[in-house]
């Protein structure tokens, strides 16, 4: 296994690809005067209490300072764990006046989709650097005015695409830019796992439910991680196996999409069928990976036998910490709004296609 991965770092170049973005090294050729940053965490729901205050925890560059939550026997219990003082505590209303405190340099958008664009634009405006979760927004317009926001209050904004800090997943980022195998034939990605639950805002189209947005986004960025493309064009059916769970939005959505190389790729997403893989079929051999978007032990194998399985300690962490420097090092950030933006212009599409059940261009 040893020697087989050997192979495939010298041959794809990967060591420079996955130690590129190691916040060790960014940060120390390039230390400045804060050392960390203080990030408030908005949305106190399940991404934030299991995942992102724990690996917050173990970043070098941040510190988990506050929370705005609209859940109040929420707040004992966070100040309690990771000490937070009352002075760092918000609720939906009195968020604003977050402006006025210096503990806090980013705030973490955590809410239903529906909410990042409100929350990011009032971040924006306090002067605080924003993260927010993926999908970035139920719409374009909606995309482009936290951009916007973010760009006239001067602050930086990033998504959170924790796979796309992942070593795995750049190293087959890197496959499809030098393209070993020749050009890409085909893409096959997926992403989904079965939701139980009835009456949640993933069910909802107002709140930004739907497979599509919460998961299909992963299948989508496999393609387009893995071509290095665009898609020029799209092609999408949705079907629910729970029509009284899923009245509102899909619970399952197929997309083919066309890019400009004539690389196709066959996604898809599903709230009803736990699926996680990308197959990449070039030229002269093919690239898999399973899990493509795991939180942890996102792995690949190529058709050399050469492998693709890089440890990472945790992702939430590295993905902070990196955007952390990119921030005290006002330097680009790995996943800017930009990103989170070109997503949701294919969701629309594939939306629309789904609904007129023809092919849309992007
Ligand atoms: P959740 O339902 O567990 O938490 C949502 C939080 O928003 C809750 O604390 C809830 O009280 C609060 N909230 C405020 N107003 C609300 C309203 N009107 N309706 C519903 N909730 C409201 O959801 P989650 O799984 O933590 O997801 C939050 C965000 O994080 C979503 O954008 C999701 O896609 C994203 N997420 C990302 C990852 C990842 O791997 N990057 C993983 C999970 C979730």
């Amino acid at each position: 296994m040893k020697t087989q991965r050997r192979n495939f770092i010298q041959k794809a170049g990967i060591i420079a690809a996955s130690t590129a973005f190691l916040p060790n090294a960014l940060w120390s050729a390039t230390r400045r005067k804060k050392e960390k940053l203080g990030v408030a965490l908005v949305g106190l729901g399940y991404y934030s209490t299991d995942l992102l205050a724990s690996a917050l925890q173990l970043t070098q560059h941040c510190a988990l300072k506050g929370i705005v939550t609209g859940s109040p026997e929420k707040i004992p219990v966070w100040q309690q764990k990771y000490g937070i003082a009352d002075k760092n505590v918000y609720d939906y209303k009195n968020f604003d006046s977050i402006a006025n405190n210096p503990d806090i340099d980013v705030v973490y958008v955590v809410l239903p989709p529906s909410m990042h664009a409100e929350y990011t634009i009032r971040a924006a405006k306090a002067g605080k650097h924003v993260w927010c979760e993926k999908p970035m927004a139920p719409s374009v317009a909606a995309c482009q005015s936290m951009i916007k926001a973010c760009d006239s209050n001067k602050v930086k904004l990033a998504i959170g695409y924790r796979c796309q800090h992942d070593p795995n997943i750049q190293a087959y980022m890197k496959v499809g830019r030098e393209r070993p195998f020749g050009k890409i034939l085909m893409v096959n990605s997926a992403a989904g796992y079965f939701d139980g639950r009835t009456d949640h805002w993933k069910q909802s189209k107002a709140l930004g439910g739907g497979a599509m947005g919460d998961m299909g986004v992963y299948a989508l960025q496999g393609a387009r991680l893995a071509t290095g493309e665009e898609p020029i064009s799209v092609l999408a059916q949705s079907y629910t196996t729970r029509p009284k769970v899923y009245d509102e939005v899909e619970e399952t959505m197929m997309f083919q999409l066309e890019f400009p190389s004539g690389a196709r790729a066959a996604c898809q997403t599903s709230f009803g069928i736990p699926m996680n893989y990308l197959k990449i079929s070039y030229e002269k051999g093919w690239l898999q990976m399973e899990p493509q978007s795991a939180y942890s032990g996102n792995k690949g194998v190529m058709s050399d036998g050469a492998l693709i399985d890089y440890p990472i300690e945790n992702q939430q962490a590295k993905q902070m910490d990196e955007d952390a420097v990119a921030i005290l090092n006002n330097k680009d950030l790995l996943v800017p709004g930009q990103e989170g933006l070109r997503d949701i212009r294919v969701v629309e599409a594939i939306y629309k296609s789904a609904e007129k059940n023809c092919a849309i261009n992007v």
